[in-house]
């Protein structure tokens, strides 16, 4: 096989081709998951075979660059030997016992002292598990239905929040989806991504209803959109001041912005923290947590009931604290952020060069692409990038050996495999893609 991308040749798709041909009528479109079948940048996606460090491999051979690293948690690169090691020696002991084992409270221990709102944490299988259930426990906490959450914001497929989400939902051109009753999203209420003024009116509103506000802290799901100062800070104050819980949804942004998440970078702490991704290494696992006094609530401590038969299943625990114990490293996000800024200085540096309307988003080993020169603060404005642009730029991208993120609506992700060269490489592609973009 030949594992050297041909720069800026066609590529030879053939394998892919075949295999997502057969997929198509074994899987609905194809996938297990909308944003994989590369409908937000037109034609087919790439079949992986295998991936190592920095590194995608697919089915025809190409190598890639992989700037999607499973959509975050291969924050350590690709088969890490460290994480490796771990899920192999958790594999020799078995698989699943449905039975409670010592790594839940290795992980556990691991999460609490890394994000300050946690003190006790559940773990579950995905991010829209963690959302879900953070989401009930608020409601059983303060006895309230309603929610407030943000256009935008993704936090996963359960029927309420597919309002106004963004991420695949906002590729696929489905704000709302088919099959979710209007009741179900009666409680949700949604208003545009920094606007302060908008929640509190909503407060002052329906303020013996809210139970709680869900917020990506840096929102990762339309592109990447940060919080302008004060947005959090005032989210912070709403809540304590109508009694209702602030939830973090850091599946995205925990253990990537800094170890404890955007809430250790602003400081603003919340009632309770959604997490994902990263804290499996790799493997499924989700996880919500926050104060004593509110997780004591779920059950059998208390009686929200939340259970799962795979829940702290033993390989994703071995490869979660693998994966936190590298983190953990004296050095390693300042490594992260040190790879940001060359990265986003090269690319900031090229789009000036090529006056293509673009810019660069970027906060620690997070960055987006926006085709549009308006100054990006909610989806509205995030929907003025040039998408049709955007997917040239991918394409080109792509036959360089570049894998982005499919979609214009997704965070681009850094992770501690890329050598500064490989940064450079990166650079020369996009100063190349944004010249055949244009
Ligand atoms: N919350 C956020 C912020 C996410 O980005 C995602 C997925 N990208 C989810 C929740 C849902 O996680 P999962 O896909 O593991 O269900």
């Amino acid at each position: 096989m030949n594992n050297q991308t041909q720069r800026g040749d066609e590529l030879n798709l053939a394998h892919s081709h075949a295999l997502f041909k057969e997929a198509l009528r074994l899987l609905p479109g194809g996938v297990n998951s909308p944003v994989r079948a590369f409908r937000g940048v037109g034609g087919e996606p790439i079949f992986i075979d295998h991936a190592s460090g920095p590194y995608l491999y697919d089915a025809d051979g190409h190598r890639y660059l992989d700037y999607v690293q499973s959509w975050g948690p291969m924050i350590l690169g690709h088969a890490h030997p460290a994480v490796l090691e771990a899920v192999i020696q958790a594999s020799t002991r078995g698989f699943s016992f449905g039975a409670p084992t010592q790594a839940e409270n290795e992980l556990a221990k691991l999460v609490i002292e890394s994000v300050p709102s946690v003190e006790m944490v559940r773990f579950v299988n995905s991010g829209t598990e963690a959302t879900m259930s953070a989401l009930r426990l608020a409601r059983a906490y303060t006895g309230r239905n309603k929610i407030i959450k943000f256009s935008g914001c993704y936090h996963g497929h359960a029927d309420m929040l597919l309002v106004q989400a963004g991420s695949g939902v906002a590729t696929m051109g489905l704000p709302d989806s088919p099959g979710v009753p209007a009741e179900t999203t009666g409680n949700t209420l949604v208003v545009a991504y920094n606007d302060s003024a908008a929640v509190a009116r909503l407060f002052r509103s329906y303020h013996r209803e809210i139970a709680a506000i869900i917020v990506e802290p840096v929102a990762a799901n339309m592109g990447l959109v940060l919080p302008q100062p004060g947005f959090l800070e005032t989210l912070r104050e709403l809540t304590r001041t109508y009694g209702a819980l602030l939830i973090f949804d850091e599946v995205l942004t925990g253990f990537r912005i800094a170890m404890g998440g955007v809430q250790e970078w602003t400081g603003i702490v919340p009632d309770l923290t959604c997490l994902g991704k990263i804290i499996g290494g790799g493997l499924p696992v989700g996880a919500y947590g926050g104060r004593r006094e509110v997780m004591t609530l779920v059950a059998p401590a208390g009686a929200m009931y939340q259970a799962g038969t795979l829940s702290g299943n033993p390989l994703a625990m071995a490869a979660g604290i693998a994966t936190l114990t590298e983190l953990r490293k004296p050095g390693q996000y300042e490594k992260l952020e040190q790879k940001g800024q060359l990265l986003s200085d090269g690319i900031s540096q090229a789009i000036h060069e090529s006056r293509v309307k673009a810019q660069l988003v970027r906060i620690g080993a997070l960055f987006c692409l926006f085709f549009t020169t308006q100054l990006v603060v909610d989806y509205t404005s995030a929907k003025t990038s040039d998408t049709a642009r955007f997917a040239r730029f991918f394409w080109s991208m792509l036959k360089q050996g570049v894998y982005l993120p499919p979609s214009q609506f997704e965070g681009c992700f850094i992770s501690l495999a890329l050598e500064d060269e490989m940064i450079e490489e990166t650079v020369q592609a996009a100063r190349v893609a944004l010249r055949e973009c244009g």
